[in-house]
């Protein structure tokens, strides 16, 4: 383990102070538990359980779509209705379409909501890395959500309980130019709660500076979807350094006792990653995020053997398979999956308890709805090698009220409760889910344009 994990996993004292972090973290996390948990309930999941409910004799009889937009990306929620007037919630992943769940209906209609792996193991053909895995996700989540309320459990006690109570969240922090500016902000979401944060630096913002990149021509746009290796583009000693002194600069501020991952560095080759992490080192980072594409294994393991940061990666694979690569091959130090495309609850828990036989532990990516969110907090408190779940959604004052069911706030300094009623436990606010539909979009309106979407679906024949 390189030690700069070390370090993050609390395994090593490295500087002044780290070790008073952890007492005041723990401080925090005491008194937390005995101020926002203490009152914790089954009566709410009693009185939630549909008794008139035949789990046995459920069928799905139609899937809804109401497109939010805002939160503060485009996320479309999805109600999938049974014949016992029971429903489930699921989201489509950020930004993606919603017809990648709609696409869908046609195969699951009759089916038993309760039968989830089966009905994931026939819609898994559809989903795909990125975005693609959206409506195969959405569709598994509300199924979860079914078969929690009519058995009247949470969704993580299907999973085999939880190790935890509450998940510790990241935020993201709004760009400046000027460190200074950053570095308040940061703060601020410290003296908020937040005891894990996540900071976006590229080298956009350098490219200009005489002698920092080379490679990018003045007014000549990077093309879009062109790989980092093949970009031509590369940061020199001089942006390197630039880079991290913008970092230190927000260190000073917000103070060495917190673990700062980055993001988005942008796009340059392998070896420009090796400068920058490099320089980097100095800057006692949580993780390094998505350097280059996942996929590209052997330049990603050559970055994450020749470095002290963390590598992360995994928002957008879907599936088992490609994290087990990462992590069989210690292709990097940490995973991140996004469970929106990742394949939902029950895949994202299998791909974590998989890592953790490797000793990797599992970020989260999560950017939509409290009902994503709820959908990832099943999941992660009932993997036990869950590191921290990202939040995108600090500044959205409506965030929280698209649903019921929860303690409010839902993320509180910067932690976020484990639902315990059943399924995912919430239910939807209309009034609020309305105010915040997607221009053109409606509140759950039939779908019967997707009743007969046919096709010849088998894998081999
Ligand atoms: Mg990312």
């Amino acid at each position: 383990m390189k030690p700069s994990l070390e370090r993050l996993l609390g395994g090593r004292r490295t500087r002044p102070g780290r070790r008073e972090f952890l007492k005041k973290a723990t401080a925090l996390f005491g008194a937390a538990a005995g101020t926002f948990w203490a009152d914790e309930t089954l009566d709410a999941a009693v009185q939630n359980v549909n008794r008139n409910s035949a789990p046995s004799q459920l069928k799905i009889t139609d899937l809804r779509v109401a497109v939010v937009t805002g939160a503060p990306f485009t996320c479309p929620i999805i109600r999938i209705d049974t014949n016992q007037g029971i429903y489930g919630l699921g989201e489509v992943r950020d930004g993606a379409s919603k017809t990648y769940a709609l696409m869908l209906k046609s195969r699951i209609l009759g089916m038993n909501p309760c039968n989830i792996e089966q009905i994931f193991r026939r819609l898994r053909q559809f989903g795909g890395h990125g975005r693609m895995a959206g409506g195969v996700v959405a569709i598994e989540e509300a199924c979860w959500d079914l078969a929690g309320k009519v058995y009247g459990v949470p969704i993580y006690q299907m999973l085999g309980g939880k190790y935890r109570d509450q998940l510790r969240c990241y935020c993201d922090t709004p760009d400046s130019p000027d460190p200074k500016v950053f570095g308040e902000r940061m703060k601020q979401r410290k003296e908020m709660g937040f005891t894990w944060f996540k900071m976006d630096i590229g080298i956009n913002r350098f490219r200009n500076v005489p002698g920092a990149v080379s490679g990018y021509v003045q007014g000549m746009p990077v093309e879009r979807g062109r790989e980092h290796t093949i970009s031509g583009i590369e940061i020199t000693h001089k942006g390197a350094e630039l880079m991290a002194e913008y970092i230190m600069k927000v260190r000073e501020i917000v103070g060495w006792d917190v673990p700062i991952a980055v993001d988005h560095v942008g796009i340059m080759g392998e070896n420009s990653i090796i400068r920058l992490a490099k320089a980097f080192e100095k800057c006692n980072l949580a993780w390094l995020e998505d350097v280059i594409p996942w996929y590209q294994t052997e330049q990603l393991k050559r970055i994450t053997d020749t470095v002290d940061v963390p590598i992360c990666t995994g928002e957008d694979i879907y599936l088992m398979d490609e994290f087990e690569k990462l992590c069989r091959n210690h292709v990097v130090d940490i995973i991140h999956p996004d469970l929106s495309t990742s394949g939902g609850i029950l895949e994202t828990k299998r791909i974590g308890d998989m890592a953790m036989r490797y000793g990797i532990p599992m970020a989260m990516h999560m950017a939509g709805t409290p009902v994503c969110a709820m959908a990832n907090a099943h999941c992660a408190a009932a993997t036990q090698n869950f590191l921290v779940m990202e939040n995108h959604s600090v500044d959205i004052p409506w965030w929280d009220d698209l649903v019921t069911g929860v303690e409010k706030p839902i993320l509180n300094k910067g932690f976020i409760r484990v639902p315990e009623g059943p399924g995912l436990g919430i239910d939807l606010n209309e009034e609020v889910v309305k105010q915040h539909l997607m221009m053109g979009e409606s509140y759950f309106a039939p779908t019967p344009e997707w009743d007969r979407e046919r096709s010849a679906d088998q894998l081999y024949s």
